[in-house]
């Protein structure tokens, strides 16, 4: 079948020519200016051709059959969901968080949530209870949405102290419903299907992501109902999704890119949205590939090199025919998985730069223009980005090509966040006059192509997910044994970075494998598997700055190799 010509075929021309007005007309909108994003999502759909057509197609664990859900039906469930929500009293406004794995449940609540006029926050379900707990302290949610088993698991022995939430809902397979809690499923079944999906200002709250930094606990990143229009635009530019595509996103819903990419812009753009249930699978995923017939696949570095390391065979046992794009986020693409997609599969890998502060899609190889590999390509329309350094009284922009600076974003796109959840002090160290400062360190080249270098801060990029070394440092200095932990990523051939823990001990203490073993086992615990550290090393001191702050950055050189002397650059960075 021949391939359709993609949606920004002009680059150039569609650049010169956008403006963000003109892409909210592309959106239905609600009366009087207002907004929703589940309007946009669901309810737009239902009284065209598109309302029969499957919104999910969800693959359960194992080889059950595939389980399809069309627009009418999950705006059905939303609807309910939204009227169990009213039901129960939760009001516009308030925050509701939802902690699942990948379940048509999840869809639901959070279609639900956005259309009653709630603010929704997705919790990564892999994380251990004290991640969980630190998101739901900052951030006070009235209503918790969970499965029987994290809640049993990760929840039950701590939420009586968190006065916020005034419910907790179960979906997903309930048993028996623990004391406090209620069977979701029960209640949508009661409820009424019809809701109508309250209109929103464009300003007003409508997500709450959680993000971490190099200092603190996680900041939550809030973003309004208008960010609509930056999901649909790049959905449509930078990953080329068109009428009729069968589109797999690979990110969980519990960080941004399964929300952003994997939740709204799919169902703004009208396609089929695959969603799996199942963890990485090397076979699973060609299969799911070959039998889907996906044409547009969204994933991310970890994975790609996952998939290398099985070598091509697998990859050519499959019928890869129907994939007519493929994009990549999170963490820098090597070249190589560039070439590998078109060796293996016949198509390269189109790398993506966005974080959870930019909401949506900022720089992007489009499906019209030449890769360059190993670079994150060009700014989307309507997106100007550019590369900093600091002076005295805040920033001056580079102009010559090939030179490193800051990336930094000029703002006023519609999915910018607009503020730390409690941190408005925080949020304003972001930006220097019209700029936004990412936090990363970037080169342009003379075609306007830009290139990741690194990050000006110390958090971790592990497997694509964001981790704070804070987070992890905390629940290792918890352990009586422990004086000090200093936590750094260490580069990783599969997964970027992995985590990497220094620990000194009070005095008393010996190191030893037994000691390790506890620490990890504690860590893992409480993080998660996932943010817990792989590795612990034990040292008599780590070393700190004079003001008593922990100097990781010299505990990466010394990991490296590197010499402590050639530190001095790239300090200070976005906290
Ligand atoms: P998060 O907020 O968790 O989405 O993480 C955002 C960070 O991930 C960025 O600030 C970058 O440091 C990194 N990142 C995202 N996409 C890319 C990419 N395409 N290349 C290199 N780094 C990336």
């Amino acid at each position: 079948m021949s391939k359709p010509p993609p949606n920004l075929a002009n680059y150039d021309a569609t650049r010169a020519d956008f403006s963000w007005d003109r892409a909210r007309e592309e959106l239905a909108g609600m009366a009087g200016g207002c907004m929703n994003i589940a309007h946009e999502a669901l309810d737009r759909h239902l009284q065209t051709a598109n309302a029969d057509r499957t919104a999910i197609r969800f693959l359960p664990r194992g080889r059950e059959p595939a389980i399809d859900i069309s627009y009418r039906e999950l705006a059905a469930r939303a609807g309910r969901f939204a009227n169990v929500l009213a039901s129960l009293g939760v009001g516009r406004g308030e925050r509701v968080y939802v902690l699942a794995h990948r379940i048509p449940d999840l869809y639901a609540a959070a279609l639900g949530t956005l259309r009653h006029g709630c603010v929704f926050t997705p919790l990564f379900s892999a994380f251990g209870p004290e991640p969980i707990r630190s998101r739901v302290e900052i951030g006070e949610p009235s209503v918790l949405i969970t499965t029987e088993r994290l809640y049993r698991r990760k929840v039950a022995d701590w939420i009586a102290d968190t006065p916020s939430i005034r419910h907790v809902l179960l979906i997903g397979e309930v048993d028996e419903a623990p004391d406090g809690t209620a069977d979701a499923g029960a209640l949508m079944d009661q409820a009424d299907a019809e809701y109508d999906t309250q209109p929103m200002d464009p300003g007003e709250l409508a997500l709450l992501h959680f993000t971490s930094g190099t200092t603190g606990l996680p900041k939550g990143a809030l973003h309004v109902h208008e960010a609509v229009v930056a999901h649909h635009i790049t959905g449509k530019y930078a990953l080329d999704l068109q009428p009729g595509d069968i589109y797999w996103c690979t990110a969980d819903p519990g960080w941004v890119t399964g929300t952003s990419y994997g939740i709204i812009a799919p169902l703004t753009n009208g396609v089929t949205l695959i969603v799996d249930e199942e963890e990485f699978d090397a076979e699973r995923w060609y299969r799911i590939l070959q039998e889907q017939r996906v044409t547009v696949w969204y994933t991310a570095p970890t994975a790609i090199r996952m998939l290398m390391k099985y070598g091509p065979e697998l990859a050519r046992q499959h019928d890869l025919s129907a994939l007519r794009f493929l994009a990549s986020v999170g963490e820098p693409l090597n070249p190589e998985a560039v070439h590998w997609g078109r060796e293996t599969i016949g198509l390269p890998f189109h790398d993506n730069w966005w974080q959870t502060e930019t909401g949506g899609i900022m720089i992007a190889n489009f499906a019209s223009m030449p890769i360059r590999p190993g670079s994150m390509g060009r700014p989307v329309p309507g997106i100007e980005a550019a590369v900093a350094r600091g002076t005295d009284d805040g920033i001056e922009l580079i102009e010559d090509p090939e030179e490193t600076g800051e990336l930094v974003l000029k703002t006023g796109w519609p999915s910018m966040f607009r503020g730390y959840l409690n941190e408005e002090e925080r949020y304003r160290k972001c930006f220097a006059g019209d700029w936004y400062l990412t936090g990363d360190l970037a080169r342009r080249d003379a075609d306007g192509y830009f290139w990741f270098i690194g990050r000006t801060d110390d958090v971790i990029k592990s497997s694509g997910h964001l981790i704070g070394p804070f987070e992890v440092e905390s629940i290792l200095m918890e352990h009586p044994a422990v004086a000090e932990a200093g936590v750094i990523g260490v580069p990783d051939e599969v997964a970027g970075e992995t985590i990497k823990a220094f620990v000194a001990l009070r005095p008393g203490h010996e190191p030893g494998e037994e000691l390790r073993r506890e620490l990890m086992a504690l860590a893992r615990k409480r993080l998660g598997a996932s943010v817990a550290p792989r590795r612990i090393e034990f040292h008599d001191n780590l070393p700190r700055t004079r003001s008593g702050k922990i100097m990781r950055r010299l505990l990466r050189a010394r990991e490296l190799g590197l010499p402590e002397g050639d530190l001095s650059t790239l300090e200070g960075g976005k906290q």
